[in-house]
C-alpha cells in the first residue's frame, strides 16, 4: 500500500518525546514489510541539511492574506529505504525549538499539512493512506475532503487514519485564524460548538473528519473516552468509537536491545546478564556516584512534566532514599519545580543521586541498560516507551497501572514468580511508596537467593515480544480495512 505518514517529529531528526521514535520505527517496518511509505516532516532549524536533496524547489499557495513559499527536501531514514520530505520554509521552521506558543504555531503546521498533500501531487504519489499523528497534522483529514485535493484523482482512494499519542495537546487557536488555516470555506465543516466558542481545534478537527482514529494502547482508547481523561475530547470520542482503536506501539529493537545497542559498551542478554552489572558500573561513573553492587540503582529518563507524576516523588524519594541504600540517576528537563526539586535532592544526597538536565540520546540508552529500576509514576501515560526499553533491558518497572503502563508492565508475584514489575493503583504518595518499598523488598540484600529471584524477574520482563515485528500487523490490518481496494 502507498502510506503518507505525517508527523511533526521523526527520530533522529526531530524528537521531543515517544512520538519521535515512533514516527520513525512504524514507517521503517512498514517498509521493511514492502509497504510504500513517504514520511513528511517540517525542516526546524536544529535538523542538519546536508545530505539532503532538493526535489521540489517552489511549492506555491495562499492561506488566507499570506501567500506560503515552501520546497521539499528529500532524505532517507536511517537504517532504512524510507525516504523523508522535508518541508522547508526558513520563516516558519528555523528556530531554536520544535514547538513554540508563538502568534503563528497554527501557520507553522496548517502549512506542514497543506504542504505534504500538495508535494503527493507534485510527487504524483497516491496514497491509500494517509497516517497523520497528533494535533500538528489534525487538519489533513479534513483537507482531503477539500478542494484542491478533494476530486484529485491522486486523493480518489486515500483513506486517513489519525493516532492520537498524546490527548493533552489539542492545538486549539482562536477560530479567527481559519482563514489562514485555509478553512475559510469549510465552516460548516468545523465542530460548531468550538466555532461558537470562538474556538479552532487541530485534533478536535482530526477526530471530527478521520476515517479511523488509533491511540497507542488499548487502555489509553478506553480512557480518553471518559471525562476524567478525555481533555474535553471524550464526546466526540465516543461518538466516534465505532473507528476508534487502541494499539500499542512497538520498540525499534535495531535501537533498543541490550545484544546489539550501539550506544552500549557493554552487551548482554536474558542469558547471560553479567554485561548489565558492567554498564551499572560504568553508569554510576559517569554520573559521579560510588558503585556498590548490592546497592539498587533506580532511574528517570522523561520530559519533566506534570502528565509524568513527579510531584509523587517529592514527598516519597527523600525518606526511601534517607532510610535504604538506594541510588537514583534522573535524565531529564522541563518544568523548573521538578528540576529544582531533583537539584535539591542531588545537593541532599550526593553519594546517592545524580541529576542530569540535558536531553542525552546516548546517556538515555546507558541509563536503561545500566540502573536496576525504572521509575514512571506517571498520572496518566498514553503508551509510554521508556518501560518498555527498561523491560528489554532487564531494568524492572515501577509504575502507576494507567495507560500503556497498565497494558505492559504485569505486577511481580513472589509466590508464582511471575510479572515483570511494580504497579500502583492509586495515583498517590501511598501508591508510589508502596510500590518501590516492595520492588526494594523483593531486591532484599541484592545477592544470594534474593539476587536470584532478582534475575527472574528482570527475565520474564526481557523474553516479552515488544517489538513492531510483533504490533506491525494491527496496522496493516486497519490499513486494509479501511482501504480494500488497495490491498487486491
Ligand atoms: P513522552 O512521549 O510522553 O515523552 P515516552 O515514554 O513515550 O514519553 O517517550 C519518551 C522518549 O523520549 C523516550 O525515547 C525517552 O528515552 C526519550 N527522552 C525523554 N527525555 C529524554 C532526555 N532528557 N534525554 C534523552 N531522551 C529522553
Amino acid at each position: 500500500m502507498n502510506v503518507l505518514f505525517v508527523s511533526s517529529e521523526v527520530a533522529p531528526f526531530a524528537k521531543s518525546g515517544g512520538l519521535g521514535d515512533i514516527s520513525a520505527s512504524l514507517p521503517r517496518h512498514l517498509k521493511t514489510i514492502g509497504h510504500d511509505v513517504r514520511v513528511f516532516l517540517p525542516l526546524y532549524g536544529s535538523i542538519d541539511a546536508r545530505g539532503t536533496q532538493e526535489i521540489i524547489p517552489g511549492l506555491v499557495f495562499q492561506l488566507g492574506p499570506h501567500e506560503i513559499r515552501v520546497s521539499i527536501v528529500a532524505a532517507r531514514l536511517p537504517g532504512s529505504e524510507v525516504p523523508v520530505y522535508f518541508v522547508r520554509c526558513p520563516s516558519l521552521y528555523d528556530r531554536p525549538g520544535l514547538y513554540e506558543q508563538g502568534p503563528d504555531e497554527h501557520l507553522r503546521f496548517a502549512v506542514l499539512c497543506h504542504a505534504a498533500l500538495r508535494a503527493c501531487q507534485v510527487l504524483r504519489f497516491a496514497p491509500d493512506i494517509a497516517h497523520v499523528n497528533d494535533w500538528q497534522t489534525g487538519l489533513i483529514p479534513l483537507l482531503l475532503k477539500l478542494p484542491p485535493f478533494a476530486g484529485d484523482r491522486f486523493f480518489a482512494r486515500t483513506r486517513s487514519l489519525l493516532t492520537i499519542h498524546n490527548i493533552g495537546f489539542q492545538g486549539i487557536f482562536e477560530a479567527r485564524h481559519m482563514a489562514e488555516c485555509g478553512l475559510a470555506q469549510a465552516t460548516t465543516l468545523l465542530h460548531q460548538e468550538d466555532l461558537r466558542a470562538g474556538r479552532l481545534g487541530f485534533l478536535t478537527t482530526g477526530v471530527l473528519h478521520a476515517n479511523a482514529i488509533t491511540t497507542v494502547s488499548p487502555t489509553y482508547a478506553r480512557e480518553i473516552q471518559t471525562p476524567e481523561q478525555g481533555f474535553g475530547l471524550d464526546g466526540l470520542l465516543r461518538q466516534r468509537r465505532e473507528v476508534l482503536f487502541g494499539i500499542l506501539n512497538g520498540i525499534d529493537e535495531d535501537e533498543w536491545s541490550p545484544e546489539r545497542d550501539p550506544h552500549l559498551r557493554h552487551h548482554y542478554s536474558s542469558a547471560d546478564l553479567s554485561g548489565k552489572e558492567r554498564n551499572k558500573a560504568a553508569l554510576l561513573e559517569t554520573a559521579r556516584l560510588p558503585y556498590q553492587r548490592e546497592i539498587p540503582l533506580a532511574a528517570i529518563v522523561s520530559r519533566l512534566a506534570w502528565q509524568k507524576g513527579f510531584d509523587l516523588c517529592m514527598p516519597v524519594l527523600p525518606g526511601i532514599l534517607q532510610r535504604r541504600g538506594m541510588q537514583l540517576v534522573v535524565l531529564g528537563t522541563g518544568e523548573k519545580r521538578y528540576h529544582d526539586f531533583f537539584e535539591s535532592l542531588s545537593r541532599a544526597f550526593p553519594q546517592q543521586v545524580a541529576f542530569r538536565p540535558t536531553f542525552d540520546e546516548n546517556l538515555a540508552h546507558r541509563i536503561e541498560a545500566g540502573a536496576d529500576l525504572f521509575l514512571m509514576p506517571s498520572r496518566y501515560e498514553p503508551c509510554g516507551l521508556n518501560q518498555m526499553y527498561s523491560l528489554r533491558y532487564g531494568t524492572v518497572p515501577v509504575v502507576h497501572k494507567t495507560g500503556g503502563l497498565a497494558d505492559t508492565v504485569w505486577q511481580y508475584d513472589e509466590r508464582s514468580g511471575r510479572g515483570t514489575g511494580f504497579v500502583f493503583e492509586h495515583f498517590d504518595e501511598g501508591g508510589l511508596s508502596w510500590a518501590l518499598n516492595r520492588a526494594l523488598g523483593v531486591w532484599g540484600t541484592g545477592s544470594g537467593e534474593d539476587r536470584e529471584r532478582w534475575i527472574q524477574l528482570q527475565r520474564n520482563g526481557m523474553r516479552l515480544p515488544l517489538g513492531w515485528s510483533h504490533r506491525i500487523d494491527e496496522y496493516v490490518s486497519l490499513y486494509r480495512r479501511l482501504a480494500p481496494e488497495a490491498s487486491q
